[in-house]
């Protein structure tokens, strides 16, 4: 062991290179058929232009890339993906992957124990968040055929796209002055008898919104309906509740009562995409997953996750991947943890920088690392032109002083309620949005905020020839 340092992957593909190699070599060679024999200098060729044509993207691994949820795998992670794909398991089946579905069973008990699972729990890693939302509310159907998916208005949109695969009714519950799920609005729902599944998500998309799960598991079970938790996004979180605000923490302890719980490590997780994750908390479950493969389960007589999951082949690698960062970051307050706590500081101070702003203002206080704000101006139609403004301005120049931002759309009623009152002559307007998913974007936020503050007084006075901005 020595001290920490920045890892990069060039440094690690001799290992898993050579590894890799030596480790196939133990079976003896073989001719490779001609038939894949490609022209060298032409694959140098092609690669040379999937490079250049790389080129044509925002710059997802920047600090300086503060908009959507985008962010690089670690070092480790795609070391591990690349050594595991050489072999290409497929965690379908025991068989085809001896070694990565046990990496799997002991990432998902890690994964497990974060939210406070029992040891019976029953789980897998999926694709995407889409598939393990999907499983959960398909589970609810099966316990419950004809009843319907309650979901916030601000869940993901995949609730009630999914809701219509499965033939699921969907009603989405409005949210409060914070962006969660209105509790009396959710109870009006359920007194009608037809819910089977109340979706709570812990950290929105859009706003990283926490809905109150600590009340509506107990007001769920009264009504006889499963409590769903999607976090795809904020499931780790978890592991740093206790730098939360109170409340938001106390949703964050109630996982460990919901039925079943989503979490994608390929957005916090620090995972290349093709990785999410569904747990539930009781194995009772088990029973709707029953089918017959004659060809697949052969050699093993213990549980292959194609038995227990919608999905059939699913990379190896990606649990190896998820293995190996877990070795390295912990689901602890050190390990991943230490990642995940400064994304939510920034978004608390530039919270503060922006509440004594004199030309921006915040649009709510974030509750996890999303931070949404808006230009202090007049009218709806003025808002969208300035935000947008903004949005161009800050990319608009060379690269190196380039920032990226995303915009978020929003009607009067919800900038009402969180006492911001415009006059109503456009529908929606844009305001701005940044994700602050990377630890590097902490120190850069007074910088930041700096910049933003002087592009929205150039983006005002562009559309305003001269008029003063709204007093506060
Ligand atoms: C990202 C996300 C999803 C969808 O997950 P994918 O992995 O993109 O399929 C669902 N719900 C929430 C809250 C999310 O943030």
């Amino acid at each position: 062991m020595s001290a920490k340092r920045a890892i990069d992957l060039q440094e690690l593909l001799p290992t898993v290179m050579t590894g890799i190699g030596d480790l196939k070599a133990t079976y003896g060679e073989w001719p490779v058929h001609k038939s894949t024999h490609a022209d060298p200098d032409q694959v140098q060729a092609v690669l040379s232009e999937l490079v250049e044509r790389l080129d044509d993207n925002y710059p997802y691994f920047h600090p300086q890339y503060a908009g959507q949820m985008l962010k690089p795998p670690h070092p480790v992670a795609m070391a591990a993906y690349l050594a595991t794909m050489q072999l290409n398991p497929n965690n379908h089946s025991i068989d085809a992957s001896r070694a990565t579905t046990a990496m799997e069973h002991e990432v998902l008990d890690q994964l497990a124990a974060m939210f406070g699972y029992p040891d019976d729990y029953m789980g897998h890693l999926t694709w995407s968040g889409t598939t393990a939302n999907l499983e959960a509310l398909w589970v609810s159907r099966e316990i419950r055929p004809g009843s319907s998916i309650l979901h916030s208005a601000d869940a993901h949109y995949t609730h009630s796209r999914m809701g219509e695969v499965l033939g699921m009714p969907t009603v989405g519950i409005p949210t409060d002055a914070r962006g969660r799920m209105d509790l009396d609005a959710l109870e009006r729902e359920l007194q009608r008898g037809t819910a089977g599944v109340v979706v709570a998500t812990l950290g929105t998309t859009g706003l990283g919104a926490v809905d109150p799960l600590a009340d509506i598991v107990p007001l769920a079970r009264r009504y006889g309906a499963r409590v769903h938790v999607d976090t795809a996004y904020g499931g780790f979180f978890s592991i740093i509740a206790d730098h939360l605000d109170p409340e938001t923490a106390r949703h964050f302890r109630a996982i460990r009562d919901a039925d079943s719980v989503v979490v994608d490590p390929h957005k916090h997780g620090l995972q290349p995409y093709g990785c999410g994750a569904v747990l539930f908390n009781d194995q009772s479950i088990l029973r709707y997953y029953h089918h017959e493969s004659p060809y697949t389960y052969f050699a093993s007589t213990e549980r292959h996750f194609g038995e227990i999951q919608l999905e059939c082949s699913r990379a190896g690698a990606s649990a190896a991947a998820l293995w190996a960062t877990l070795k390295v970051f912990p689901l602890t307050e050190q390990g991943l943890g230490g990642i995940v706590l400064p994304g939510y500081r920034a978004a608390q101070t530039w919270y503060g920088l922006l509440a004594d702003c004199d030309i921006l203002q915040p649009y709510q206080r974030p509750e996890l690392d999303i931070i949404t704000y808006l230009p202090r101006v007049r009218s709806m139609s003025e808002l969208d032109r300035v935000s947008h403004a903004i949005f161009e301005m800050a990319a608009d120049t060379t690269r190196p002083q380039q920032t990226h931002l995303a915009t978020y759309v929003v009607g009067p009623e919800p900038l009402a309620a969180r006492g911001i009152e415009l006059e109503r002559d456009a529908d929606h307007a844009r305001i701005m949005r940044s994700v602050l998913m990377k630890p590097e974007h902490e120190p850069l936020i007074p910088e930041l905020h700096h910049h933003v503050a002087m592009w929205s007084r150039r983006a005002y006075a562009a559309t305003h020839e001269g008029a003063a901005p709204a007093s506060r």
